[in-house]
């Protein structure tokens, strides 16, 4: 490992995975360490899982930690750490004040007065990809991730926005034409990621009498590839849905950058040439130039932007 004075830890709290590095001032990830979460398991159980990679990756250094980055699945009340909202995945994650306990957690690893940031995942992500990906550069950036759900992270004039809820830039559930027929997993009708996610796009399928032994995108993906017509059409009109869906977005936050990440997206043409021609037909004039750009940081991007909003705690 890299010789480095100051070093904050970097975790990115997955539904399936926990991953956790040491990052130095330019939020260069030096070393990661990776564990299962166990999210069925309680808060307990999380948190202890991040102080075994703590543990585990400062084990072999005398370092202690500057401060802590975290992005973690569910709606996050960034200013206290604490969920305010999470999926069924994770078992009594709301509510649970993360940046205390893992604070609590550490103990004498962390330097006196070192900041324990925590936020979504997604918005890590976009922090990542907005310091030194994609985005990097830009002023300010609106940066998707279409996965198995929709995600979405915000940055204006270099601060990301939180919302007074919390779920400032979420596109995934905005009304969205084409998705009238599926239920989006908040229970509604209608929004971006009951068919532009990974779920929508094979809910769709289905609803088009696609063939009940494809049992996912991926599968999808390749039927269409394969010249299977429905599967092109869910394939393009997920697509199109994401791009339609971005246009309504840029329409009232005018980034000037687009990044759109996640699994989906790594179809490949077939996804991106039907989601950039819907962003075309629906964008007014003036956002027309507006870059729709791929990530650039991979999995390291929530790693990254949880780095850098440790080193950039007020
Ligand atoms: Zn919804």
């Amino acid at each position: 490992m890299a010789a480095s004075s100051e070093v904050v830890l970097a975790v990115d709290i997955g539904g399936t995975k926990t991953a956790a590095a040491l990052a130095d001032r330019d939020d260069v990830l030096l070393r990661i360490e990776t564990a299962a979460t166990p999210a069925s398991e309680g808060p307990a159980a999380v948190i202890a899982t991040v102080a075994v990679l703590a543990d585990r990756l400062l084990g072999t250094v005398d370092l202690r930690l500057s401060g802590v980055g975290i992005g973690t699945a569910g709606v996050v009340d960034a200013g206290t750490g604490t969920i305010v909202s999470a999926t069924d995945t994770f078992a009594d994650w709301p509510r649970t004040p993360v940046a205390a306990l893992v604070r609590e957690a550490l103990g004498d690893l962390l330097l006196p007065g070192a900041p324990v940031v925590v936020q979504n995942d997604v918005d890590a992500h976009a922090a990542g990809e907005y310091r030194h990906g994609a985005a990097a550069g830009s002023d300010s950036a609106l940066v998707v991730a279409v996965g198995t759900g929709v995600g979405a992270g915000l940055i204006l004039a270099g601060d990301a926005v939180r919302g007074a809820h919390h779920v400032a830039g979420e596109i995934a559930h905005l009304p969205t034409p084409g998705a009238d027929h599926l239920r989006c997993p908040c229970g509604r009708i209608g929004h971006l990621e009951a068919i532009g996610s990974g779920i929508g796009m094979h809910a769709h399928f289905r609803s088009l009498g696609g063939d009940a032994g494809i049992r996912d995108a991926r599968g999808v993906a390749g039927a269409a590839a394969s010249g299977d017509p429905i599967a092109q059409r869910a394939l393009t009109e997920s697509a199109a849905a994401v791009g339609r869906a971005l246009a309504g977005a840029a329409t009232i936050l005018d980034p000037q950058r687009i990044v759109v990440t996640g699994g989906v997206p790594n179809i490949g043409d077939a996804w991106w040439r039907p989601m950039r021609d819907a962003f075309h037909a629906e964008a007014i004039d003036a956002l027309q130039s507006t870059p729709i750009l791929p990530g650039t940081l991979g999995d390291d991007a929530p790693l990254r932007g949880a780095a850098a909003s440790a080193w950039r705690a007020p």
